[in-house]
């Protein structure tokens, strides 16, 4: 397994030397590998590569840089299962999680391939004889792609496949905790045989890399996910020189449960949407908002169902919640236990590490429940990012909805009910990027937009065909064939 930066067509170690470890957050004695620590030098060494490879990708015709977008999904999907444990062994998510972070990059890599033959423009009607009015995608140039470690295949395709379908170049700086993962992802683009440039990795700390990837004036579009506090600093860095930007940032979900719904799936939604990922996913529930006359009820299954859930290495089928990364991960989460029990929340499940047995040798953290939550505290307003929900109770429709909005984020969310009418409201009142109805909050489909309002991002979206805006600039193009100056709203 290579360990190393990628840029313009070769395997590189930092110009510096330096390495940082990557650790199973399973088992902290397991050192998955050492991968480069890099600087802004070798950070500009891949921007030049981009820059350099962009002159001719640019002109590569779309369906042939589609085609060798379909060979990287072939190999990704020959390469599933390694891959998915590596993953795992990296990241701590259980397989059948890191199996379907490969998929989503194979169906990512299949449609944005077959976008190759659309990046459609608009052909209008000129408002003047004998001429023609179209327009038109062109690529933004190179594109610097900052990503986080939960997703961590994904994430990388979601952002490269569409960048490199338009025409830019890219460099991905993944985060420092999934290196192996975005190493393996370059090693099928270089076996697909995309040219000595056009892909470059280069790994190492998000200040350090991150940092030179968004200073650098060569590049000239930005996506990045990750934390709201980093993507704000990003954004005051690229707001200096008008830099283009994507962010994708985090969340605060609630699934919704009235009265009249299906109470069997809504837990099952629930007990799916905290605690898969190890409560570790953007669109993960972290809160739980039930109508007044069921929540005694279904908060006690909750309970009941979440204190049976098996914990271990998510190598071990039979697992079902992994790790959280890492021992700073633990201080994060046990510190809101803290916050909501100073706040009046009431414990009703975990609330610790979980040390017992083989646990002890890694990150663990109970599934937690936090029972009597009040709309306005910090355990219901913050993200968590681990294994915890808080229960909220509302008295009516309309005050379920109003506390499911009543946070800065606005990535997805869900309802169960069984009123259709009521279904319908809440698809149109609730503010945010994604709405399930009677479905969990997680498990997005990669042809559809992808992102959220408020403090969830920056009113970009990822996938669907509405991630091509980030990567492309609208060119409008008149073609006068009259032989004669005319004049646009002059002569008329
Ligand atoms: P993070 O913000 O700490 O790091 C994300 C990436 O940014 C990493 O590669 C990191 O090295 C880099 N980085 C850190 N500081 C930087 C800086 N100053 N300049 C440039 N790059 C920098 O986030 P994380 O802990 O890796 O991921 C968890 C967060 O990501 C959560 O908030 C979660 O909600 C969010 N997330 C959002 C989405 C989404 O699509 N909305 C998806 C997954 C995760």
């Amino acid at each position: 397994m290579k360990t190393q930066n990628f840029i313009n067509g070769r395997w590189v170690d930092a110009r510096s030397g330096k390495t940082f470890e990557n650790r199973n957050p399973a088992r902290k004695d397991d050192l998955v590998g050492k991968y480069p620590d890099s600087s802004e030098e070798d950070v500009a060494e891949a921007v030049a590569a981009a820059e350099k490879a962009y002159a001719s990708w640019r002109l590569v015709p779309a369906p042939r840089r589609g085609e060798l977008l379909y060979r990287v999904g072939e190999i990704l999907k020959g390469r599933k299962e390694d891959l998915a444990k590596v993953m795992t062994r990296e990241m701590g998510k259980v397989l059948k999680e890191t199996r379907g972070d490969v998929q989503e990059g194979i169906d990512t890599a299949y449609y944005a391939g077959g976008e190759g033959r659309r990046l459609f423009g608009q052909t209008v009607q000129a408002e003047l004889p004998n001429k023609a009015a179209y327009s038109m995608r062109q690529p933004v140039g190179v594109a610097g792609l900052i990503t986080p470690w939960n997703f961590p295949m994904a994430i990388p395709t979601w952002k490269m496949f569409p960048a490199l379908i338009c025409g830019n170049t890219v460099v991905l700086k993944p985060a420092s905790d999934t290196p192996a993962s975005a190493t393996l992802l370059m090693e099928a683009m270089e076996e697909a045989g995309f040219p000595a440039g056009v892909v470059n990795l280069v790994h190492g700390s998000g200040r350090v890399v991150g940092g030179a990837i968004v200073g650098d004036t060569r590049v000239k579009v930005i996506s990045f996910t990750g934390s709201t506090e980093v993507g704000k600093q990003i954004a005051q860095q690229c707001g200096a020189t008008l830099k283009r930007l994507s962010l994708e940032l985090g969340g605060k979900n609630a699934q919704l449960v009235m009265e009249d719904a299906d109470l069997d799936l809504a837990l099952e939604g629930a007990l799916w949407g905290a605690f898969g990922t190890t409560g570790q996913r953007c669109t993960a529930t972290s809160r739980l908002i039930l109508h007044e006359s069921i929540a005694k009820d279904f908060t006690e299954r909750l309970v009941e169902r979440a204190r049976k859930l098996r914990l271990g290495d998510g190598l071990d089928e039979s697992v079902e919640v992994g790790p959280v990364l890492n021992a700073g991960r633990i201080a994060a989460i046990s510190e809101y236990i803290e916050i909501g029990k100073k706040e009046g929340a009431r414990l009703a499940l975990g609330g610790a590490a979980a040390t017992g047995g083989a646990l002890a040798q890694g990150s663990f953290f109970q599934p937690t429940v936090f029972d009597g939550v009040k709309p306005g505290m910090r355990i219901a307003q913050e993200e968590i990012f681990g294994p915890v929900i808080s229960v909220i109770t509302c008295k009516s429709y309309e005050e379920g909805i109003d506390i499911l909005n009543g946070t800065v984020y606005g990535l997805s969310s869900s309802i169960y009910t069984r009123d259709v009418n009521r279904a319908q409201r809440a698809i149109r009142d609730i503010e945010a990027g994604i709405t399930y109805v009677n479905g969990p909050t997680i498990g997005a489909e990669v042809h559809l937009p992808f992102g959220g309002v408020k403090e969830t991002g920056n009113g970009h979206r990822e996938a669907g065909t509405t991630v091509l805006d980030v990567y492309t600039e609208w060119k409008s193009v008149y073609v006068d064939y009259s032989g004669r100056l005319q004049k646009a709203q002059i002569d008329v």
